[in-house]
């Protein structure tokens, strides 16, 4: 019987375990934390949205994107849907995303255990590895536990996402001793810092906001929906599927804006119509602020007026034309300087990981070491919000315990 050690019982870890022990191998889990897959619990706000029927190239993400792909095609969407189905996790269906029916990402994790219990996975918890050596028998894995050998090794220990899940780094310095190298680690899927000040008096404003991310004035990515305007910035899902790219050009130097669109159910035509009724047809007995009313949320309109140097107070049928230009510039095109990310410990995810360059795509098998395979996080590779980044856990966990276990 071969055997396969996987370090790391997060989803992909879990899910390589399942596979290699479904192949037939004598599978060995190891893990630092004193249980498994603890992250899975907080995923999708506590109800795991476990993947998406939208699969498409441009959801997944790295130097090379395209690595992703071999994988997702052994084990995509119905894959995923097919397996938990069949441990019992029935799908609830919100426009492509799914959950489970229960409602509850414990179920998931429930019943991913009940499958290790079956499959009799050794599931080794409070196991901190000390040194992962590799010899012509294979790997010797000495741990704060024990010593473990294996013919196969597959390191998922995830990147620094939500460290206090276990996914702390504290892995890599050996994944670099056998040999390896990273793409540049940054926090993703998260919140962006903003510098301006103003950001303090419109916390908690949820509205409807289109957001590009420019770098070095070049529009880099964008996206529309609930953007939670916060003390210290910007949050919600459209910032935080822009935030991989802010990050990176934030480690790099880079000069990195977000402009904000208040108004993208119009366009600019459709705007200025609507502020020359609001101010001119209908404005002669209201001030500035008065005649925003109803058309933002009352905090952010001193602001967008103190931003076009407007006072609030001032009559609004005698704002000149030039005035309610610059307003409607303002409102459609809100330049906002990004100083940084929130910290790993906010991130859902990270950006970065072993470069792909070094792993074989079909079997996600080492090109340096033979028998050391990758999968989950830990891979240059992640997803954007909406289930993507657990279906490259399962995908890429699935195809390392099958190879390994070969
Ligand atoms: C709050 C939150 C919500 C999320 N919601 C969703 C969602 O709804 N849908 C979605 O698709 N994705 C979601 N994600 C992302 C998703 O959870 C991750 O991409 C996925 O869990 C990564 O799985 P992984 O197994 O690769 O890594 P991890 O889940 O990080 O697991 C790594 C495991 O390795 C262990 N480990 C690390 N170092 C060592 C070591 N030295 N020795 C032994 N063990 C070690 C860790 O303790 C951990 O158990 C969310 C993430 C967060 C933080």
């Amino acid at each position: 019987m071969k055997k396969v050690i996987i370090i790391g019982g997060g989803a992909s870890g879990i899910m390589a375990a399942i596979s290699a022990a479904r192949k037939g191998a004598g599978v060995t889990l190891l893990e630092h934390m004193d249980r498994v897959g603890k992250k899975i619990l907080s995923t999708g706000n506590g109800k795991c949205n476990y993947t998406n029927r939208v699969q498409d190239k441009s959801c997944y993400r790295g130097e090379n994107p395209s690595f992703a792909w071999p994988v997702l095609k052994q084990f995509g969407f119905g894959d995923t849907l097919k397996f938990f189905l069949e441990l019992g996790i029935y799908p609830k269906e919100r426009e492509g995303y799914l959950y489970p029916a229960s409602g509850q990402a414990s179920s998931v994790l429930d019943v991913l255990r009940m499958e290790l219990s079956r499959l009799s996975v050794n599931v080794v918890t409070g196991a901190d590895i000390k040194e992962i050596k590799k010899n012509q028998r294979g790997f010797h894995i000495e741990t704060s536990q024990s010593s473990f050998h294996g013919d196969a090794c597959i390191i998922a220990c995830g990147l620094k996402a939500f460290p206090k899940s276990g996914s702390d780094g504290s892995l890599f310095p050996h994944i670099e001793k056998l040999g390896h190298t990273f793409i540049d680690i940054v926090p993703a899927l998260v919140q962006l810092k903003a510098k301006q000040s103003f950001f303090k008096s419109i916390a908690g404003i949820r509205s409807d906001i289109s957001v590009e991310l420019y770098v070095n004035q070049k529009l880099i990515a964008r996206d529309r929906g609930e953007v939670q305007l916060t003390e210290y910035g910007i949050s919600g899902i459209p910032v935080f599927q822009i935030s991989r790219f802010a990050a990176r050009a934030l480690a790099e130097n880079k000069n990195t804006q977000a402009v904000l669109d208040f108004t993208p159910y119009l366009s600019m035509e459709e705007l200025k119509e609507e502020l020359n009724r609001r101010f001119y047809r209908e404005g002669a007995k209201k001030d500035c602020e008065e005649a925003l009313i109803g058309f933002f949320p009352k905090k952010l309109i001193p602001v967008l007026l103190k931003e076009c140097e407007i006072e609030i107070h001032k009559n609004a049928g005698i704002l000149t034309e030039r005035e309610l230009k610059k307003l409607a510039e303002e409102i459609k095109y809100m330049h906002i300087t990004i100083t940084g990310t929130k910290g790993f410990e906010h991130a859902q995810v990270c950006a970065g990981g072993v470069n792909t360059e070094e792993i074989n795509p079909e079997t996600l098998e080492s090109k340096l070491v033979t028998g050391l395979y990758f999968a989950g996080e830990v891979i240059d590779i992640d997803g954007i919000c909406g289930g993507y980044n657990l279906q490259w856990a399962w995908a890429s966990g699935y195809v390392a315990g099958l190879h390994g276990a070969e």
